[in-house]
């Protein structure tokens, strides 16, 4: 089960680091545009006032609660900011507020010398970037790494005794389904503790969006970004590697238009592939049935229901179209196993038939 599902879920204070030990410059990447700040990192002060702020909202069903270090690569830092960083955040696990520390980092800088400077330090948690594990997609995004970097990173880490995140991408340049289907199984290989998903998209001011104007770039649509993704979460399931998210985060920039030139961004795009599982397996079921239907009843589990639903309701409209079913009710059971779905099917002669599907396994 993902975080996003879990009845506890984690607390994450994020500091942003723009850029912050990154020479590099991705083709799909503009980290000043994402976060809005032209500083590499904030101040020690600022840090901390910006902790306790994050502190006053937090509930107590939310565990753990973690510093988080994102938008830049930690480890490439220079060591004194390392450790400048890491001494700003650690009183807070000291005073027991906070439980520990998390960053992103790139895999060619995950090194037996820079995790060195980490032990004496309360770092629970290391996301890798690692966007694609083929080389030549890598080379064409112009990442600056390999997937030998990423595949000796996450064993350094774990040897470390980290939770260890891998971060990959879907639509980059040169990839295709089938490429990002192989990086999937290729990460899932390397046993991570969980992955992040995100589909690339055109930002202003990258080197992306020159490509995208030229004509030398299409971004994946978004039905084909939610399917794509749809795919590899359930690849991970299987693996029981949980996937904590799915699409970039909503940020003001993104949803206003500003920054965002292409691509398959949605405020709620992990919804939308739960919604597309969930509408799949209904087709199945459905598929089965031979008789034309009156009415279909989907019984879920009330917090599923969303799911079921889809956006705005277009499963329900879908399923109606597809199947030619003049109603389709879907109710909230609680009895219903989470990630079970049962049909009751209505045919014209009156007859009702009833069957149970699980959705995807509950990890
Ligand atoms: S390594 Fe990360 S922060 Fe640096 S340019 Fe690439 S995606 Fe952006």
């Amino acid at each position: 089960m993902s975080p996003v599902e879990s009845p506890v879920k984690p607390f994450i204070i994020p500091v942003f680091i723009p850029h912050a030990g990154c020479p590099h410059q991705c083709v799909f990447c503009n980290q000043k545009a994402i976060t809005r700040s032209e500083v590499q990192a904030p101040s020690t002060p600022l840090i901390e006032a910006s902790i306790r702020s994050y502190l006053n909202y937090l509930t107590p069903n939310r565990k753990p609660v973690q510093i988080a270090f994102f938008g830049g690569n930690f480890l490439g830092i220079d060591r004194r900011e390392i450790l400048r960083l890491l001494n700003a955040a650690t009183p807070f696990v000291h005073e027991g507020v906070v439980d520990g520390i998390r960053f992103s980092t790139r895999p060619d800088t995950l090194t037996k010398d820079r995790l060195e400077i980490l032990r004496e330090f309360p770092v629970s948690t290391i996301e890798i970037g690692a966007q694609s594990m083929n080389d030549a997609i890598l080379a064409l995004c112009r990442r600056g790494h390999t997937a030998g970097h990423t595949a000796c990173a996450a064993q350094l880490a774990k040897a470390g005794g980290y939770e260890v995140g891998i971060q990959m991408m879907v639509g980059l340049p040169g990839d295709n389904d089938a490429g990002a289907i192989s990086t999937g199984q290729q990460i899932a290989a390397l046993n991570p503790d969980f992955v992040r998903i995100y589909p690339a998209v055109v930002l202003e001011h990258s080197p992306l969006a020159n490509w995208y104007r030229k004509g030398q770039y299409t971004p994946l649509s978004l039905s084909a970004g939610v399917s794509l993704v749809k795919r590899l979460y359930l690849m991970f399931q299987e693996s029981n590697i949980a996937v904590i998210r799915m699409g970039l985060q909503a940020t003001a920039d993104l949803e206003n238009g500003s920054i965002l030139l292409a691509g398959p961004f949605h405020p709620a795009f992990g919804h939308l592939v739960f919604a597309e599982i969930y509408r799949d397996r209904v087709i199945e079921l459905l598929k089965t049935s031979g008789s034309a239907l009156e009415a279909v009843t989907l019984r879920v589990n009330p917090k599923r229901i969303s799911a079921m639903r889809g956006l705005k309701n277009e499963n329900i409209h879908y399923l109606k179209n597809r199947f030619h079913i003049r109603r389709i009710n879907v109710t909230g059971d609680p009895l219903m196993p989470d990630h079970h779905i049962a049909l009751v099917m209505d045919s014209h002669g009156g007859e009702s038939h009833r069957c149970d599907r699980m959705i995807m396994h509950g990890k």
